[in-house]
């Protein structure tokens, strides 16, 4: 079997990324450029990040359904910021059962309209609402540069849609889903994140205003990991979905969207990933232990092997995927490298001399540690250990994002440290539109969110000069 080979993430970072990602073999690429192949490794994280969401969306009271993925071209075509948007990026099926359509179909970029047009007959009293539904898919959005979770034409993702009486009652719910979001990405992988508001060039093709949780990497790019969307009435007014209220009139739905897409799949690996490869949080491990066999003669394999299903009888109970590693013809050393590329969180590597002290060789993947421990009572440390890893990432993470947030009130100090280590810049921005346009062309860093929960702090545009209320966050961005 050949050695992949991991380029150092300091020399090439974007070689680094393609290389752990062949070398855990989470994705391989497709015949269609664009596509993307998630090999089972990658599925089984995208699996465990679908439980824990789909949990939260449940606890928050949302049920699932499937809208085709076929959708009218018409019906793209109503609400006029969202035409203008996702134009560029549909795919459109012009020929099926070997004729012409009549009229040609999109394949979904997102489904607001499809759902929308579904919602009018599904909604025609205060009663019908809120509506709170959410679906499991994939989407198709046309891309030229491909970059394997972070950019393909064809993604998965969930995207929640749901229709409330009020404003507000849509402004509760788009806040509530960023929360689930932010506690998503935090809890289970272990990514920091900010809360903010999008600025209207940056928000979502339709909606009245867009929240966001942004993520930094460890090549100081931003990663936007999650968007909510208050639409307000765009698409009820597009698709005529009015209710009667309580007192008789009927008025327009209100909206919103958010979804979470297999991206984060690529923060993950980005924001933990070293030089040995991946590093899977515990929580989003199916196999969060490998136990690895060492010995020579046949006679001492028996006796490590009993020893080995003696001390693991306790695993299951106590909830610890794990996997004992009996491949032969690979020596242990080979199995240990094996094990870090795939980024299983915690290594048991016990042989004969172990033995001889009831104990195992416990090695965590996240800083290298190894630790006797005894046989008796394994799984209770493993769980503590277990917690411990994930914390300790989501630490190691935050130190690394406070460390590569700077405020910055000067434009040159601000290209300098963009064409540097990056990170997020915290700014002082007039509002304006054009301040916002220059310094993308100027500098390809774009306004990541405006900041929720920081305090206004008078300043100065670092553009213009012009009166600021508050810094808001800019960062070069995948
Ligand atoms: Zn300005």
């Amino acid at each position: 079997m050949a050695e992949a080979k991991i380029t150092k993430r300091s020399e090439d970072y974007s070689r680094w990324y393609t290389d752990v990602i062949a070398a855990a073999e989470l994705a391989d690429y497709a015949p269609v450029k664009g596509c993307m192949i998630i090999r089972p490794n990658g599925y089984a994280i995208w699996e465990k990040m679908q439980q824990a969401l789909d949990g939260m969306f449940k606890e928050t009271g949302h049920q699932n359904a499937y809208f085709p993925m076929l959708i009218p071209e018409s019906f793209l075509k109503k609400e006029a910021e969202h035409v203008e948007g996702f134009a560029p990026e549909v795919a459109v099926v012009t020929h099926a059962g070997g004729q012409k359509l009549e009229e040609p179909l999109g394949i979904r970029p997102t489904s607001e309209t499809i759902i929308w047009n579904t919602y009018k007959n599904w909604i025609q009293s205060y009663r019908d609402l809120p509506l709170l539904l959410n679906q499991w898919c994939n989407v198709v959005r046309w891309e030229m540069r491909t970059r394997l979770f972070l950019r393909t034409t064809e993604f998965l993702w969930q995207e929640g849609h749901t229709a409330h009486a009020t404003y507000e009652d849509a402004e509760e719910e788009a806040l509530r889903m960023l929360g689930v979001y932010r506690r998503f990405a935090e809890d289970f992988m272990a990514i920091p994140v900010i809360e903010g508001l999008k600025t209207e060039r940056e928000k979502f093709a339709g909606a009245h205003h867009t929240y966001c949780i942004e993520s930094l990497m460890g090549d100081g790019k931003a990663l936007q990991a999650g968007t909510s969307h208050h639409l307000g009435q765009n698409f009820a007014k597009a698709f005529e979905v009015t209710f009667q209220t309580q007192q008789g009139t009927r008025e327009f739905v209100y909206a919103t969207s958010w979804g979470l897409t297999t991206r984060m799949i690529g923060a993950m690996i980005m924001v933990h990933g070293d030089d040995n490869g991946i590093v899977i949080p515990p929580r989003l491990a199916t196999t969060q232990v490998a136990v690895v066999p060492i010995f020579r003669k046949p006679e001492e394999g028996s006796r490590v092997m009993e020893a080995i299903s003696k001390f693991t009888l306790p695993f299951k109970p106590a909830g610890i995927g794990f996997k004992i590693d009996t491949r032969e013809n690979y020596s242990p050393g080979w199995k240990f490298n094996d094990w870090e590329k795939r980024g299983v969180p915690l290594r048991i590597e016990v042989g004969p001399k172990d033995l001889e002290k009831n104990q195992v060789m416990l090695a965590r993947r996240d800083n290298g540690e190894k630790t006797p421990v005894a046989q008796d009572g394994l799984e209770k440390v493993i769980n503590v250990t277990l917690d411990d890893i994930q914390k300790s990432l989501f630490e190691r993470a935050r130190e690394f994002r406070d460390k590569h947030s700077h405020r910055v009130d000067d434009y040159k100090k601000f290209v300098d440290i963009l064409d540097g280590e990056g990170g997020f810049l915290w700014c002082h921005w007039c509002g304006s539109d054009r301040c916002e346009e220059q310094i993308k062309t100027e500098t390809k860093a774009t306004i990541r969110c405006i900041p929720m929960q920081v305090e206004s702090e008078a300043g100065a545009c670092l553009k213009c000069g012009g009166k600021s209320e508050r810094r808001v966050i800019f960062a070069r961005a995948y």
